[in-house]
């Protein structure tokens, strides 16, 4: 008998989407107006420093006004309610997961739009306003500040504890992405080598459903809450000694020797 116990969310472009805040891909390969080469990449802050803060600091108060949905608030109630561990990898910069209420096992693999990263001390201090007038970082006074977002081309944050904690999953989950940047886009297959199940929720079928024992299509703000109802069904079950239909605990040779989702 396999215990299904720590689950591992990956989420994409597409939980945030429902709350207003678009990407390159959902708007035709162009960010508001411009193409991501000219401003998500480090090679683009050399050539025009200005544009890149100018298009971040308005990235960064655009997401201000910005609320949670469901599916955020949703996770929150699962990693709240779940008995094992629940880490949620966000490749979003956003602060929804946070403002939607997930305290804690949060992972921002690709940085985050309210931090600033000083190039001088390596400071990553929180930071709501503009760096376009080149403000002093207020832990070594150097000028030296920039947005605390990974641009293409750099390597993802966190990647060790990431990869811990994939290992360790029982279930994989991967919400609203399209399965197309690595090395986000490995981490089912990472989760399947070690004998994880994996679930897809996805507005639609990505480029790797095909990586995924069950893919279910829909609004973020519909299929994860009532994912998250299931989850928490199971757990009570679990806790008070009933076994639900499914079971949390389930044989080891159904589904693949895999716990059921
Ligand atoms: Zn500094």
């Amino acid at each position: 008998m396999r215990v299904l116990r720590n689950i591992v969310i990956l989420t994409g472009a597409g939980i945030s989407a429902e709350s207003g805040i678009d990407t390159f891909r959902s708007s035709g390969g162009l960010w508001e107006q411009h193409r991501v080469e000219d401003v998500a990449t480090p090679e683009a802050f050399v050539r025009d420093p200005e544009l890149v803060l100018r298009f971040y600091d308005m990235r960064r108060a655009a997401i201000q006004t910005k609320l949670p949905n469901a599916a955020h608030f949703a996770l929150a109630r699962l990693a709240a309610g779940w008995p094992g561990a629940v880490t949620v990898v966000t490749q979003n910069v956003d602060d929804l997961h946070e403002r939607g209420g997930v305290m804690s096992g949060l992972i921002h693999m690709h940085g985050e739009h309210l931090k600033a990263w000083c190039t001088a001390c390596d400071g990553r201090p929180v930071w709501r306003g503009t760096l376009i007038e080149r403000p002093a970082c207020p832990l070594c006074r150097a000028r030296a500040l920039r947005p605390d977002v990974v641009w293409f081309g750099e390597v993802p944050y966190h990647m060790d504890a990431i990869h811990a904690a994939v290992r360790a999953a029982d279930l994989f989950v991967s919400i609203g992405t399209s399965g197309a940047v690595y090395p986000a886009a490995g981490l089912v297959r990472m989760a399947q080598g070690r004998g994880a199940t994996t679930l897809e929720l996805n507005l639609e079928a990505s480029q790797r459903s095909d990586w995924f024992d069950e893919t279910r299509l829909g609004a973020a703000s519909v299929l994860v809450p009532a994912w998250v109802d299931e989850m928490l069904g199971r757990a009570f079950f679990e806790r008070s000694g009933t076994r639900s239909d499914s079971g949390t605990s389930v044989s080891a040779a159904e589904k693949r020797g895999k716990p059921k989702i």
